[in-house]
């Protein structure tokens, strides 16, 4: 099973209470879910036996667990997870399977719990139809409050219920957008988007949403609580009194330079940082890490607050922090350490180290937000702070890569594991014509990005930015991956790198490769031993091929020729026909298959000696029979084996 598929809804429980639906549920084992079965059920393979009844131990579950799969009665499911919720931003999310799997309904926490996305990756998994009755997935609209997820984003405060509501009923809503990655303005939301560099018409909005560093708002973002909030000067013009519903999301673009004396308590390291973020109206969300100097690496109050907010803590040697020209040095600190600076040192260089190349525009203006501030507290220590701006936004999230074969061209022929992995990631990146044949499963908020059939490595390139940055991203490829595909160049690439192996992580789904399709479009032409070769000169030198082929001649193999002919390439497979004719009779069967499982898709049966009348081109395989390969009535048949012996399977 796929280790990948699951992985944002980690840790995750299967529930069944019958022999069959723990069936049902048991290929979730596989992908790192714990399936829970009562003990009555007996020793059931790789399932976890609890011991009296369901509704106690669902209760001492419920904190432990992002997401809940049971195959049980909706209705009981209802009555046994009603007493456990509290509120949709803090719920797991709750998904019920019906014991033949042919539905999967969101039930609780479609949203914020990640429940109906969960729902979509186990209906493709299950081929089951997947039941989602939020308004918002009805009408294919965003849904607000994920909106940022996928980049690491934090949710403000603000009225959401408010936006989501104004959203269902798509009335016009306001984006403001400040910070962060602008990958996702292209997906098909219906807002007006301004940012630095557009303003939009001025019409009637009904619903605002910020994308921020800063505090655009404090209150629940209803009209009642932003009445009359005056204007942030450092952040610029904030929402002034309006009545309409509001939300923000804050990108993590803040890096907090930190010095402080040794010694210093977690709780003044964090007052002063909320300190000198509350005055200068920034939003704690926004934060993406701390910053300091090595010789604070084991500094315990900074330690434990990072792990408390799950923040990285970057530590730089005075000799680089010394290099970063910052307003406010100090001779005394150089004296100390050896850098003039190290909160302001610190924090600008973080924002420099950790940049990815994935945003659209990467002018990097980063700068330093906040000079530093010292905050004392009597007999406490002191702490120095600094804020700096990063143009590009820490995820917080560690990147996955799905390498995926879609098979030969329609989606019947594509695993389903491959069809989860594409529902499922942030990012899907594939030759246009390909990316376009997946539609069906793609959903809004996702990034898709075509490329042209030619920049193959581009899109390796963009794909490993996107994954180190933290995305999880498929790679699309026709046919197998694997096979003259995506994947190959990914993990080339990678190594190039000093890639590590593990992050980010790699799966590759693989897919219907085109001598497969091709091959059951005409018979059995490869049921004895056969190869496979590209007579493409792009991707090998002709001397390669011209041997490979006498090979392959010589030794009898069925052969199947990918990338056969192109509008300037012809001379290739005349050479292949002539060598082939050198050791095989010229009534030896070949079959000529052009776009398989396409709409336009032609199979044509002729013989070695008369194969340059068919038409052939990029579109098309080329499959030459070995020296028993017939045809009877319209088929292709290669012998299984030459003895005609019963011992093979
Ligand atoms: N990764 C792909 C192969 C890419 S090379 C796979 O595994 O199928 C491209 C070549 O594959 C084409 O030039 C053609 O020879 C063959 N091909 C791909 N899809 C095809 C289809 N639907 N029908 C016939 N040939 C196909």
């Amino acid at each position: 099973m796929s280790q990948v598929l699951f992985l944002d809804f980690q840790p995750l429980a299967a529930i069944a209470t019958t022999p069959a639906a723990a069936k049902r549920l048991q290929f979730l084992g596989g992908s790192g879910a714990t399936l829970w079965v009562p003990e009555t059920l007996g020793n059931f393979a790789g399932a976890q036996p609890y011991s009296g009844s369901l509704r106690d131990h669902l209760t001492a579950l419920w904190p432990e667990y992002k997401g809940f799969i049971f195959c049980l009665a909706a209705g009981a499911v209802v009555r046994l997870v009603a007493p456990l919720l509290t509120h949709k931003s803090q719920d797991p999310a709750v998904v019920v399977v019906d014991e033949a799997g042919r539905f999967v309904i969101s039930l609780c926490s479609g949203h914020q719990g990640g429940a109906d996305r969960l729902t979509q990756l186990l209906a493709h998994q299950l081929e089951a139809t997947p039941v989602i009755t939020g308004a918002t997935n009805a009408a294919e609209l965003p849904a607000i409050d994920t909106l940022g997820l996928p980049f690491g984003w934090q949710r403000g405060e603000g009225n959401w219920n408010g936006v989501s509501g104004i959203i269902a009923r798509q009335q016009p809503v306001q984006v403001i957008q400040e910070a962060g990655s602008t990958l996702w303005q292209h997906q098909g939301y219906p807002f007006h988007i301004q940012t630095a560099q557009r303003e939009v018409e001025p019409i009637s909005f009904q619903a605002k949403i910020w994308i921020s560093p800063c505090e655009r708002f404090s209150g629940s973002g209803s009209p009642e609580a932003t009445q009359g909030i005056p204007a942030r000067s450092s952040c610029g013009s904030s929402a002034s009194s309006t009545d309409m519903p509001m939300v923000q999301w804050h990108p993590r673009v803040l890096w907090i330079g930190i010095g402080c004396e040794r010694g210093t308590s977690q709780q003044l390291i964090e007052s002063g940082i909320r300190q000198v973020l509350q005055s200068h109206q920034l939003a704690w969300g926004a934060i993406a890490g701390v910053a300091t100097i090595d010789l604070k690496a084991d500094e315990r109050g900074l330690i434990e607050l990072c792990r408390a907010y799950n923040w990285p803590l970057r530590c730089f040697p005075a000799t680089v922090l010394q290099s970063v020209t910052v307003p406010n040095p100090s001779a005394i600190v150089a004296a100390a350490v050896g850098t003039p600076s190290v909160a302001e040192a610190a924090a600008l260089q973080a924002v420099l180290e950790f940049r990815f190349e994935v945003g659209e525009e990467s002018k990097l203006q980063n700068s330093l937000r906040v000079p530093k501030q010292v905050i004392q507290a009597a007999g406490q220590g002191a702490v120095t702070v600094a804020v700096a701006e990063a143009e590009q936004e820490w995820t917080g999230r560690t990147g996955q890569f799905g390498s995926v074969g879609s098979g030969p061209g329609h989606l019947d022929q594509m695993t389903p594991a491959a069809k989860t992995a594409v529902c499922q990631a942030d990012a899907v990146i594939g030759y246009g014509l390909y990316v376009d044949l997946l539609q069906p499963l793609l959903r809004v908020g996702q990034v898709v990005e075509r490329f042209p059939i030619t920049q193959e490595r581009q899109r390796a390139e963009r794909a490993i930015a996107l994954a180190q940055w933290g995305l999880t991203v498929a790679v699309v490829s026709s046919g197998d991956c694997g096979i003259y595909g995506m994947a190959g160049l990914v993990l080339e690439q990678l190594q190039a790198q000093g890639w590590d192996g593990k992050t980010p992580g790699i799966e590759i789904f693989p897919g219907i490769t085109a001598l497969q399709a091709t091959a059951s479009r005409v018979g059995t032409p490869l049921m004895h031993d056969f190869c496979d070769i590209s007579l493409s000169t792009l991707l090998n030198p002709w001397p390669v091929i011209e041997k490979r082929l006498e090979a392959a001649a010589e030794a009898d193999f069925v052969a199947a020729l990918y990338n056969p002919r192109s509008l300037t390439r012809l001379e290739q497979l005349v050479k292949a026909q002539e060598i082939f004719l050198r050791s095989r009779p010229p009534g030896t069967p070949v079959a000529i298959v052009r776009s398989a499982y396409r709409p336009d898709e032609q199979a044509t049966l002729t013989t070695l000696e008369q194969l340059q009348d068919a038409t052939v081109d990029m579109l098309t395989t080329v499959l030459i029979g070995n020296s028993s390969t017939r045809t009877y009535a319209g088929w292709m048949i290669t012998p299984r084996g030459y003895f005609q012996s019963d011992d093979t399977e």
